[in-house]
């Protein structure tokens, strides 16, 4: 028997690094298979979930217009990157037997569907993971704002965080020795520390929407289905610390 959930639906969100594994660039086929296994244990919970993933694995728009590309083209490049990302993990989950749609923010209709809020929670309610591809569709904005917006919309009960760490540290716990982790904190703590979790503009959207924020490790197998139960080892983030 799978362990029961604490939440009905929750919004993963998983930026591109993620997908690397040990690579320097791109999409390592073997961490995505691994992360669409967590996905289909917590599915197998009764969970419904929805997928955000970001592109840092291929393409961001500041390093493009670093570059000397306009900001806002590049921000489209960084957009369409996600796409690729997220039809590798379309093809992951379904490998893994879940049903899956990617609902895209720029509408692709020769490959995913456009964005359709209601379609979305149909989605979703029929059994569907629904993989939320192109963040907000918008320039200057970022994954993580992408990943706020959906769980709002989507009326989840947690926007769940899988980082490369097991938690928000106040410094990179791999390269500060000693860096300190925070098993709870509230949204303020985070805004006015400047605590590197997302940016300011997810969290304050999270915090108006009072769905709570857990930062977990992607990297820790089955961990996603540990966090889903109550269990497992997380910062969260909320309106209490
Ligand atoms: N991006 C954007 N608007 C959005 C989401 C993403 O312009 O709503 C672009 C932006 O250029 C960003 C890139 O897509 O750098 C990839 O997303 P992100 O950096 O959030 O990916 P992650 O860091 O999560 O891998």
């Amino acid at each position: 028997m799978p362990p029961a959930p604490r939440y009905r639906r929750v919004l993963l969100k998983i930026s591109g690094e993620a997908l690397m594994g040990g690579r320097d660039y791109g999409i390592d086929p073997e961490m995505v298979n691994r992360v669409a296994e967590d996905v289909a244990q917590v599915h197998a919970m009764g969970t419904e979930i929805c997928l955000v993933i970001g592109a840092g694995n291929i393409f961001r728009g500041i390093s493009g217009a670093a570059q000397g590309i306009e900001r806002a083209t590049a921000d489209y490049m960084g957009m369409l990157a996600t796409v690729i990302n997220a039809l590798a993990m379309q093809s992951a989950c379904e490998k893994a037997g879940l049903h899956t749609r990617v609902l895209s923010a720029i509408p692709m209709a020769t490959v995913c569907e456009p964005y359709i809020r209601r379609r979305a929670v149909r989605h979703m309610e029929k059994g569907r993971v629904v993989i939320f591809a192109a963040g907000t569709g918008n320039p200057f904005f970022t994954t993580d704002t992408g990943a706020a917006l959906r769980a709002s919309e989507m009326d989840c009960d947690a926007l769940l965080m899988g980082k490369q760490v097991d938690g928000v540290y106040d410094a990179d716990p791999k390269k500060v020795d000693g860096a300190r982790r925070y098993d709870r904190l509230s949204y303020m703590d985070v805004l006015s520390n400047d605590l590197r979790v997302m940016d300011h503009s997810a969290i304050s959207l999270a915090r108006e929407n009072n769905i709570p924020i857990l930062v977990f490790s992607i990297d820790a197998p089955g961990e996603f289905a540990e966090v889903v139960a109550g269990r497992g080892r997380y910062t969260i983030i909320s309106e209490e610390r």
